[in-house]
């Protein structure tokens, strides 16, 4: 049941669960009501709206990590090679896309057109009423950001119930299965060493130095599956039931051989040469060990591991045993459309792969502290040091639109993980963890991460084949400032080494 107060226009973007995130009961959110906006008439969310023809990329999207790959055929290995599969040409670009308006500002104590008592939507382009009394202009005295932890999220959408450990250690089970299709022709050892070192160092380096990935070794062999390798049907479009089925046929393989006590994660991972097993997936299933533990995050992995993207897919599936969801979108445009190349949750080879500080602040990396909020009208100035440095100073600025959705500030730096960055700044988003996730042919996906670009005419940086670069260069640099269009203007004023001094002007609307 939807809240009263929320026009049923808007109740599939604000209610319907994301499922990488966590749901559970808790208030909403702590910090003050929105500012007052006067209210003119109300307008449908997404104007125009058509319903994408895109691919039909899966029937659940949680398991399917990686952008679409078409198999192309078989290379001089034997094994397949994949080509990004094409998109409609409805909707190649985010030219001839429909667009979709940033998220609606609520007002709790206006009047609605109908006369209800209520939160109403605000016309999108907002309506500055001239003759009202609440749109003043921009307080030309500074104020100082409200404490950051009144700006924190609701537990409803930033608990951390039901998720891996993102703080401490988090002990992951390397369990290495092959088939009698497949028999490996490697040592366990060999891929332990080449898929624990690194990820666990990305980890450490990403959270700076808060969570430790424990790579423990489940036995020192492959476990013989029973079943040949075909015959799970581990290329997209499995089901729940397939994938489990997986994971339990492995742990059976091992029997009483290995111990998992304390373990937190489980990996199953095949030989390389298993070629029917394609895609990495992550299920939050709790399935029960051979010595009768219960492991509530298990993370397949396919050929993309080995052959697509590396061992940054392990770091992309564990971070959704974190809490985190995928950023590309699930109705058939191109991977980089919401987030370009910023967070490897988006893009596994982005060209700045570290977590945003959305994600930072989320998993515990980042304290409330070093997040400025932003909820009164006037002019503020932030210092920001880069996401990609470890220190306790500010990180981010969070300027609350509604109830959920926020624009987020952050500096990306060539820093850290993002050495190979080719978009620099201060980059803008809007986060809003309530937005439903649609796979086409349901509609569009409006993504819970959606970054601004601040420089639509551009052709971007760093295209990497079919994944376009047109984001990457998004972040503002010194002296160049952008009009959200919501009330909120954002401008570099200074550089300062690494950090960055930004002014934030919010009106009072
Ligand atoms: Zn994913």
């Amino acid at each position: 049941m939807r809240p009263s107060w929320i026009p049923p226009v808007l109740t599939f973007a604000l209610l319907s669960p994301v499922l990488a995130l966590p749901h559970g009961g808790g208030d909403f959110c702590q910090r003050p009501p929105p500012s007052t906006v006067t209210v003119t008439s109300t307008t449908t969310l997404v104007p125009g709206y058509v319903k994408p023809t895109g691919p039909h990329q899966n029937d659940n999207p949680h398991q399917h990590d990686v952008p679409v790959y078409t198999r192309t055929g078989p290379d001089q290995h034997g094994v397949p090679t994949y080509t990004p599969a094409s998109y409609s040409s409805t909707y190649t670009s985010e030219s001839n896309y429909p667009t979709l308006p940033p998220y609606p500002v609520y007002n709790s104590t206006a009047v609605g057109p109908t006369g209800t008592a209520g939160p109403t939507e605000v016309p999108w382009p907002p309506v500055k009423t001239e003759t009202s009394s609440v749109i003043p202009e921009p307080s030309s005295s500074s104020i100082e950001p409200v404490p950051s932890a009144s700006c924190r999220p609701s537990a409803q959408y930033f608990d951390r119930v039901d998720k891996a450990p993102s703080v401490g250690t988090l002990r992951a089970a390397f369990l290495f299965v092959d088939f009698p299709d497949f028999p490996a022709t490697t040592t366990v050892q060999d891929l332990f060493a080449d898929y624990t070192t690194a990820p666990s160092a990305l980890y450490k380096t990403m959270s700076y130095g808060k969570l430790t990935l424990e790579p423990v070794l489940i036995g020192d062999k492959f476990h013989r599956m029973p079943l040949n390798s075909a015959d799970y049907n581990m290329s997209r479009g499995f089901s729940t039931e397939e994938h489990l089925k997986y994971i339990n046929d492995g742990l059976t393989a091992v029997g009483d051989s290995a111990s998992f006590e304390n373990i937190d994660i489980l990996y199953v991972l095949p030989p390389p040469e298993a070629s029917t097993v394609t895609t990495s997936a992550a299920t939050a299933s709790n399935v029960t060990t051979p010595d009768n533990f219960v492991i509530s995050n298990s993370i397949t992995f396919g050929q993309d591991l080995y052959n697509t993207w590396g061992y940054k897919t392990l770091n992309h599936e564990t971070g959704h045993t974190l809490g985190l969801p995928d950023l590309y979108p699930y109705d058939g445009r191109p991977t980089t459309t919401f987030a370009g190349g910023f967070d490897l949750m988006g893009l596994v080879a982005a060209q700045s792969p570290d977590f945003l500080a959305w994600h930072k602040w989320y998993l515990g990396w980042i304290e409330d502290s070093q997040v400025d909020c932003v909820i009164d009208a006037g002019s503020t100035t932030h210092r920001i040091s880069p996401i990609e440095i470890a220190s306790d100073t500010t990180k981010a600025i969070a300027i609350p639109l509604n109830e959920t959705a926020y624009i987020f500030a952050e500096v990306r730096s060539k820093n850290g993980i993002d050495d190979e960055a080719c978009g620099t700044g201060l980059l803008l988003y809007i986060a809003d963890p309530a937005v439903e996730r649609k796979s086409e042919p349901e509609g569009a996906d409006l993504g819970s991460i959606r970054v601004i670009d601040t420089k639509p005419k551009s052709v971007g940086c760093g295209k990497t084949n079919d994944d376009s670069g047109v984001l990457n260069d998004a972040p503002l640099l010194l002296g160049e400032s952008w009009d959200t269009e919501l009330g909120i203007i954002v401008t570099v004023k200074e550089v300062d080494g690494d950090d960055y001094v930004v002014e934030v002007e919010k009106l009072s609307r």
